[in-house]
């Protein structure tokens, strides 16, 4: 009787591979095989074993097992097992996904230790050749270190290799066993104030096993501190934790946070670490070591075996979901795992999802609240500008320029906040109207003024700006819109004596710099930021007394059903930057909307209640969260093949229990040359519509189509349009 095990393989395709098990080894599901795949060897993970062998059929055999444990351990699988069909990507890659680089390329489940290097102590430059620069500055970098230093940070610090190992030969230098971190002294927690304590007595404990509770915590009330308190209670010293952050919000300071009450226990993960980093933090958690892993969305794919709590702050934020490829929400998956390890799992946001609000109205989550600021700190008193026909200088209004003066002259920071989800500044003719579009793309492409520059940001387009209009070529040729570069210029220009930063992708590039800039701002003199969507998120800055939105409009009109709920999410979240130190803050919204219904509700800063009215639009219209969605997406190299697929796709589906829109060309229907094109399908339960993509992915994937056509689906989509 031979024995059989279907084998699932780090490849695109929608189906595991049966092969017999050489005789004399065992196999149990998860552990990491080496088998021959046409003329190639790959890994492969076993999913199941003792497959009826098929008839007719002589199966290929395991190579062998890579280890004698299984990589993935059983809630790992389940959890991606449940990934894979709920999002509709191939089960080998997802698989795949939980485990690190190394061990995917087949290399052996241990901790290389990285070498450290310190120097010798009679070492010196008089050894090394006159010309040898780099060495001789490398020796003595590594002179100047307290202890020995690792090969990753030498080499992050701009040395190479061969720098090292050459000083190695000279002998100056040696290679030393990693000094364990001194384990620094742990802190003990801040005690919790009047209204924290109450909100963490109703969260609920883990001996009910699963639960989901959302806290719903307004910025500045200390939700962190809520979730230490949380994990010292009730974290056995034998149990793992997982916290989810925000990319944007894996700070050091953050980590430093954990760090003082937690030390060593403290991991984290995210996508900047190198291989071996993650081998080895990837082998401690499998290994069951009692870790709190704080990583960002990926780390909930990894294999924790002993999980006693998971936490997801800024729960309600939109890089937890994937938005190419496996499209899978972290946030949504840690749910589950919790579900899976009978563990609780507290979710946090001043703004939280409609989703998960709606999961409390209907009794899955529990609802926890807390309102008040730590300290003396108040919420900001936030106030719409109305600027329909004013004058505008940069984006500001006089009247905005006044209050910003007002709060300078009392050594006061302000935030400036350009919402580029509105308004991009493009050159525009004053005399023929002709505005400069992406030839490759259905967009405007973007005037950047520091080199002038018009860029595309749907595709690496970009040219020299002319300097009169290419259609008429008038001189009236000039930028309209905003863009934090001429705020920036406007502010400096107004306001000389003051330092005016701006934060955004471009001036953040560099390693470091995020943290030169919060010094300065920490340092407390009175300075002017000025950026996007970065500095909305969880920084915490105590001297900034006014924050200014230049323009809220850009949301209030959206096609996609999500806009506004995103808006008002953004809107608040910068808000909470002001007034957090003793300063109250205020908050200035410049609009031409004045009147609008959700602009004034946002005033209150009541979010629960526009919730609960963004929520009832919904369930008016049925949209999710009272039905699920999903995307199919396509895209061709015309728009009419991208069509015809979609309309043979809607065919298949039609006579089902499915609500179909489209097939529709996308908002930006033309993106690097490529037509796109979706349909959305709209289903009363998330059973049934999972059912028929399954079904519509096999047919899909056999189906003949043009070469240039790719699909995608995108289950409980966050972006439609
Ligand atoms: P949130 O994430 O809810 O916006 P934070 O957790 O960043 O708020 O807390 C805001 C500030 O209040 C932080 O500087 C934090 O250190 C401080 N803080 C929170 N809770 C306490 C407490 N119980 N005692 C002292 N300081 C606290
Ligand atoms: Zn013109
Ligand atoms: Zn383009």
């Amino acid at each position: 009787m031979i024995q059989t095990a279907r084998i699932a393989l780090s490849r695109p395709l929608r189906r595991l591979f049966d092969y017999q098990i050489p005789p004399g080894v065992e196999l149990e599901p998860g552990q990491r095989v080496r088998v021959p795949f046409g003329r190639q060897s790959l890994v492969g993970l076993v999913v199941e074993t003792g497959v009826e062998p098929p008839a007719n059929i002589t199966l290929r055999q395991i190579t062998e097992a890579l280890e004698p444990w299984p990589a993935l351990p059983p809630e790992t699988r389940q959890l991606m097992q449940w990934a894979a069909a709920y999002y509709q990507h191939p089960l080998g890659e997802c698989l795949f996904m939980s485990l690190p680089p190394a061990l995917r390329r087949g290399r052996p489940a241990e901790a290389t230790e990285e070498p450290a290097w310190q120097a010798r102590r009679a070492s010196t430059d008089d050894d090394l050749p006159a010309q040898a620069h780099r060495q001789k500055a490398l020796l003595s970098w590594l002179r100047a270190q307290p202890e020995p230093t690792s090969q990753s940070t030498i080499q992050a610090a701009g040395y190479s290799l061969d720098q090292i190992r050459n000083l190695e030969r000279r002998q100056l230098i040696e290679k030393t066993a990693q000094k364990a971190q001194a384990a620094a002294p742990v802190e003990k927690l801040p005690p919790l104030t009047p209204a924290q304590n109450i909100a963490f007595s109703e969260l609920p404990s883990p001996a009910k096993g699963f639960s989901a509770a959302l806290l719903y915590g307004i910025t500045g009330s200390g939700k962190t501190e809520i979730y230490l308190h949380y994990l010292e209670r009730y974290l056995e010293p034998d149990q793992q934790a997982l916290v989810l952050v925000p990319e944007i919000n894996l700070t050091p300071q953050t980590v430093s946070r954990f760090t003082r009450y937690f030390g060593d226990r403290i991991r984290v993960w995210h996508s900047a670490l190198n291989d071996s980093e993650r081998l080895q933090t990837w082998l401690r958690i499998r290994r069951g070591d009692p870790v709190i892993v704080i990583g960002t969305r990926s780390a909930v794919t990894l294999p924790f075996t002993a999980l006693g709590a998971i936490v997801v702050d800024e729960e309600h934020d939109t890089s937890f979901k994937q938005g190419e490829g496996f499209r899978y929400s972290g946030r949504d998956l840690a749910v589950y795992r919790a579900h899976l390890n009978q563990c609780p799992v507290l979710l946090g946001s001043a703004t939280p999802s409609i989703e998960s609000y709606q999961n409390t109205t209907s009794g899955k989550y529990t609802l926890v609240r807390l309102e008040e600021r730590v300290g003396d700190a108040r919420p900001p008193a936030l106030r719409l500008q109305d600027i329909r026909s004013r004058p505008l200088e940069g984006g500001l209004s006089n009247r905005t320029i006044q209050a910003i003066r007002e709060r300078i002259n009392r050594k006061e920071q302000v935030l400036v906040f350009v919402n580029r989800r509105g308004f991009a500044p493009v050159m525009m003719c004053f005399d023929c109207g002709h505005i400069s579009e992406c030839p490759r793309c259905d967009s405007r492409l973007t005037y950047h003024r520091r080199d002038r520059a018009l860029r595309c940001h749907h595709c690496d387009y970009q040219t020299a700006a002319p300097v009169t209009c290419p259609e008429c070529a008038s001189e009236a040729y000039s930028p309209v819109g905003q863009g934090t570069e001429r705020t920036e210029d406007v502010l400096q220009a107004t306001f000389p004596e003051t330092p005016v930063i701006r934060v955004d992708r471009d001036s953040t590039r560099t390693r470091g710099s995020i943290d030169r800039i919060l010094n300065t701002v920490n340092s407390g003199a009175p300075c002017i930021l000025v950026g996007t969507q970065m500095l909305a998120k969880g920084h915490d800055f105590p001297n900034v007394s006014l924050v200014v939105v230049v323009n809220a409009d850009g949301g209030l009109f959206s096609v996609d059903f999500r806009a506004p709920e995103q808006l008002i999410q953004t809107l608040l979240q910068v808000s909470g930057r002001a007034g957090r130190g003793r300063i109250p803050g205020a908050v200035l919204i410049q609009t031409c909307h004045s009147d609008h219904p959700l602009l004034n509700q946002l005033c209150t800063g009541d979010y629960l209640a526009m919730a609960e009215h963004i929520l009832s639009e919904r369930r008016a219209v049925q949209l999710p969260p009272f039905r699920a969605m999903a995307l199919l997406r396509a895209e061709a190299a015309t728009m009419e093949e991208s069509l015809a697929f979609l309309d043979e796709a809607k065919s298949r589906l039609q006579g089902q229990d499915l609500e179909i829109w489209g097939p529709l060309p996308a908002v930006i229907a033309r993106r690097a040359d490529r037509h796109r094109a979706q349909l959305v399908l709209v289903s009363d339960q998330k059973g049934p519509l999972q059912r028929h993509l399954s079904a519509l992915c096999l047919h899909l994937d056999d189906r003949k189509k043009p070469a240039s056509l790719k699909w995608q689906i995108d289950v409980d989509p966050l972006e439609t349009g």
